[in-house]
């Protein structure tokens, strides 16, 4: 069996190593990676591979910096090319970034990790491609029970696809990697908050991000502030310019996954508009502030480990001082499968080729 698997950007390194690392436990299925560039820096995408020793991409389309129009036509086009090629059995695609929807057009099977998943909010470009992606799969690897419900509320059922709640691969990734966590090479307080903002609903508005940064701004009074921060953030805060000598907040360069595991397990809170930070929050048993004003993991926030609070400054700081004293251990339910989920998907497109 022949897999071309496409990938672009932080988030699907990291699934993809995960599956990879499953894929090689199979000597009968033959890998062929597609990066498309859409992240290129060393710290947002060769220290992935590297850490998490992901296999050497076959082809690098070095597509990025333009329109999203342009970016996914770009990608379009260069991906036909290498499937009529490769002619795999599958493509497999994660998530939900424009390098997801260009490997979804063309008349050879996709298989969409990280299926189902809705935030209900169609000004962010990853419902759109979530959703336009999940339409044209063959199979759908929902990380949940609530993305298989989403799936069946549109219809899915009558259509000629195969659902599957096979765990999410992120919960492999935070098992395998747990013990081989890194210490970052920056000084770390003792206690501190985790906070990651990059959501273009976020970044893109003054207001917003002005009115997040001013909230963490005031946390960190009382409680350091630790921000690897998105080289897109950075860019929108150059152009507000903001006073990095002057901060509270400890802003780093983006980090590698081992390190970001230490984080994660170190620090006493997340705060973040990240989908996947979300979740391994609730991996690593800590409390996650969420800086949107809706998420795609809503289990989280029925479960009591994540509290949702947009980007107002009051609400931010009112839903912090609710969680900062909060220790009830509301973390033991397995919400995202057993780590079993890469092995699980793989199993399952052999099957539906035997
Ligand atoms: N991440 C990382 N280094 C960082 C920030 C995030 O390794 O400096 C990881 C994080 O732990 C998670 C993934 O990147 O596994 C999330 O990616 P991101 O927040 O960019 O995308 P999203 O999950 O929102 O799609």
């Amino acid at each position: 069996m022949k897999i071309v698997t496409i990938i672009g950007a932080r988030p699907q390194f990291i699934k993809a190593a995960v599956v990879s690392r499953a894929i090689s436990s199979f000597p009968d299925v033959q890998e062929v990676i597609v990066h498309t560039g859409q992240h290129f820096d060393m710290n947002m995408s060769d220290i992935f591979f590297k850490e998490m020793c992901i296999p050497k991409p076959n082809y690098n389309l070095n597509i990025n910096g333009m329109t999203h129009g342009a970016m996914t036509g770009q990608m379009l086009e260069k991906i036909e090319s290498i499937l009529l090629a490769e002619q795999p059995n599958w493509v497999i695609v994660y998530g939900d970034t424009n390098s997801t929807l260009a490997g979804s057009k063309l008349h050879i099977r996709v298989a969409h990790i990280e299926a189902g998943l809705r935030s209900y909010n169609m000004n962010m470009p990853e419902e759109i491609n979530r959703i336009l992606t999940d339409r044209i799969s063959s199979v759908l690897f929902c990380p949940t029970e609530q993305a298989i419900k989403n799936l069946h509320q549109e219809g899915f059922k009558q259509f000629p696809c195969t659902l599957l709640n096979c765990g999410d691969v992120m919960q492999d990734a935070a098992l395998f990697y747990a013990n081989k966590a890194k210490c970052p090479d920056f000084s770390l307080p003792e206690h501190f908050i985790l906070a990651t903002l990059h959501r273009a609903e976020n970044t893109d508005s003054p207001e917003r991000l002005q009115s997040i940064i001013a909230a963490l701004e005031e946390i960190a009074r009382e409680m350091p502030v630790v921000i690897p921060i998105h080289p897109r953030t950075r860019k929108k805060l150059q152009e507000l310019n903001f006073d990095f000598k002057q901060t509270r907040l400890q802003l780093v360069d983006p980090v590698g996954y081992l390190e970001m595991v230490h984080l994660l397990k170190h620090c006493s809170l997340v705060a973040t508009d990240s989908g996947g930070l979300q979740k391994e929050a609730y991996f690593f048993k800590k409390y996650c502030i969420t800086l949107r004003t809706e998420t795609e993991w809503v289990e989280l926030v029925e479960q009591g480990a994540n509290i949702i609070t947009g980007w107002r400054y009051e609400d931010i700081l009112n839903n912090y001082k609710q969680l900062k004293h909060t220790t009830k251990d509301v973390f033991s339910s397995p919400l995202y499968g057993d780590g079993e989920a890469g092995h699980i998907i793989i199993r399952e497109l052999q099957r539906i080729d035997s």
